[in-house]
């Protein structure tokens, strides 16, 4: 009989690991991402600078932040920088503990896996650790109204925490809250809340004390031409999605002129056109114009005469939030714009802001728009208190929303590790095991939280048990001495959505990669995104940790 000849279904060139060695190496890669983010959790968290390919830095403490700019290979390092991705959509806050879960939740499981238990029991005993998390975070939860201005303050300080906005925590913790109710809804009974309708405005100058909301919207545009009103009341707003020029064809034309009087045609010819296109602005009935693109000097003049105030190059999301604002129609065909195009404000008006000329639009039809113009002595503080109030507004709406928040500083993670090891006890079989792990897999929060704040996590998390075991359920890290304390007294609040997402969203994600056994790399795709295969440390230029 002839010898069977192997076959060979991939190509030489594709890099294969398979069995244990794939799932040791997808863990250590995913615990990784973890790690970079870790030194950043909490108040005494640490910062990152990021430079990017064109020596541009950033410096934040804020998770997804890190995670977005650096560049990471590895695909199951991807996985873990999606939790990060989800968190931020659907909370906005509690990026990092997101990512620190799942790389925790996999490190217990490389224990059991040493332990010869099968992936599979590992990932059913999580499957059933995070169900029944679920269950206990919503009865340890504490309910919460919109009502509750005090808590709903406590809530955005808490969100803001650590991350350069505490100097003006006061004063950012009440626009927080404020920007949240006025764009709240109620309907039948339900709370709506869309951030989209806050419009954050980020100007360099003065202190961050100064920093005010103003209902409406505001546009870091001036008008213009210096003819126009500064003040319109009352207006009726045109919003145009095309240019009120003429030199913006996209053909190249050549005209040959040969004789002056010519000259003079064609320029007539062109001021008639741009004539045309004013006049169909004034015939609507428009006193205020937003162009998301140009508009030509004559179409200027002309518009200044008829006291028609106008901006020019206006963002797209911007137009978005004025339309919303005004109920005007954004009209990308000036012959389609008619009278019941327009929209409403109150008053539309060009006022300083520092030394620059910004426009407000105010006292909008639909009110529920608002402007939170932040201030900063630079650019660097500017972008952290931007994303500092980014994560206080989506734990405010999460909480008005959900109407359920937690203690922080650790306190909830204990409470729920405890009752998750209650249950782990009425289970039998090895699964058990696997559901004690993700228990003590909890602990990995206060744990960091001590660490960073360069204290002791053995002696304050044994206190912590402690405290719980005597029906202290909010009894979490005191950062300044390494004791306990009443985080609820002490207004160290979040949403619960911050949790429950994170928690699920971690599970999600080490379960998947758990249950990845093969990982086969094609040559194209190592040369692509995914680059130096498979290492350890295949995370783009972190060092290892
Ligand atoms: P994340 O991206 O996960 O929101 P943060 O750096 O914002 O990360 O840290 C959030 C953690 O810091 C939460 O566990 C929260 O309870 C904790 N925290 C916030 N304020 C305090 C405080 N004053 N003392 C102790 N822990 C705090
Ligand atoms: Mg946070």
């Amino acid at each position: 009989m002839d010898s069977v000849q192997p076959i060979f279904i991939m190509p030489d060139d594709s890099k294969r690991s398979s069995g244990k060695n794939a799932q040791k190496m997808n863990i250590s890669a995913a615990k990784q991402v973890a790690e970079t983010v870790k030194s950043t959790l909490g108040p005494k968290g640490m910062d990152k600078m990021l430079v990017d390919s064109m020596g541009d830095v950033t410096i934040t403490n804020d998770g997804v932040t890190i995670l977005n700019e650096i560049s990471i290979e590895h695909p199951s390092a991807k996985m873990i920088v999606e939790v990060a991705k989800t968190q931020e959509s659907e909370v906005g806050d509690g990026t990092t503990t997101a990512v620190i879960l799942a790389g925790e939740l996999l490190k217990k499981s490389e224990d059991l896996l040493d332990q010869e238990i099968h992936p599979t029991v590992i990932i059913k005993g999580y499957r059933l650790a995070a169900e029944k998390a679920q269950v206990i975070l919503n009865n340890i939860a504490e309910s919460i109204s919109e009502h509750n201005n005090e808590l709903l303050k406590n809530i955005a300080i808490t969100g803001m925490t650590g991350k350069g906005a505490e100097v003006a925590k006061e004063k950012l913790s009440d626009l927080a809250v404020n920007a949240v109710k006025s764009v709240m809804e109620k309907e039948n009974g339900s709370i709506n809340i869309d951030l989209d309708n806050i419009k954050i405005e980020k100007k360099v100058g003065a202190s961050v004390e100064d920093s005010e909301i103003v209902e409406g919207i505001i546009l870091d545009k001036e008008k213009i031409h210096p003819g126009m009103p500064k003040v319109v009341k009352n207006a009726k707003v045109a919003l145009i999605d095309s240019p009120i020029e003429i030199k913006s064809t996209e053909m190249d034309a050549k005209i040959q002129i040969t004789d002056p009087g010519q000259m003079q045609s064609f320029l007539d010819q062109e001021e008639k056109m741009i004539k045309d296109m004013v006049n169909k602005i004034i015939k609507s009935g428009a006193d205020v114009m937003f162009c998301q693109k140009g508009v030509d000097d004559i179409a200027q003049h002309f518009l200044a005469k008829k006291e028609i105030y106008v901006c020019r190059r206006v963002k797209a999301s911007d137009m978005k939030k004025l339309s919303r604002a005004t109920g005007a129609k954004i009209i990308t065909n000036l012959d389609d714009l008619s009278k019941n195009d327009l929209g409403n404000a109150g008053v539309v008006e060009e006022s300083k802001v520092g030394d620059e000329d910004m426009t407000y639009v105010k006292k909008c039809k639909n009110a529920k728009s608002v402007t939170l113009l932040l201030r900063g002595g630079t650019e660097h503080v500017t972008d952290e208190i931007k994303r500092a109030m980014d994560d206080a507004i989506g734990d405010v709406a999460a909480a008005i929303k959900v109407g359920k928040v937690v203690g922080g500083a650790g306190s909830i993670e204990i409470e729920l590790s405890r009752n998750l090891d209650h249950f782990a006890n009425s289970l039998s079989g090895r699964e058990r095991l696997a559901v004690q792990a993700f228990a003590n897999a909890m602990e990995v929060i206060p744990r960091t939280l001590a660490e960073n704040a360069g204290l002791d996590p053995i002696d304050v998390i044994t206190e912590m048990k402690a405290m719980h075991d005597k029906g202290k359920k909010w009894a979490g890290v005191d950062i300044s001495n390494g004791r306990t304390i009443d985080v609820w007294k002490m207004g160290i609040i979040e949403p619960l959505k911050i949790k429950t997402q994170a928690l699920s969203s971690a599970a999600e994600v080490a379960t998947m990669i758990l249950r990845i056994d093969d990982v086969i790399m094609s040559e194209s795709n190592k040369e692509g995104g995914m680059g130096g295969g498979m290492p350890p440390g295949g995370m783009g230029g972190m060092p290892p940790m």
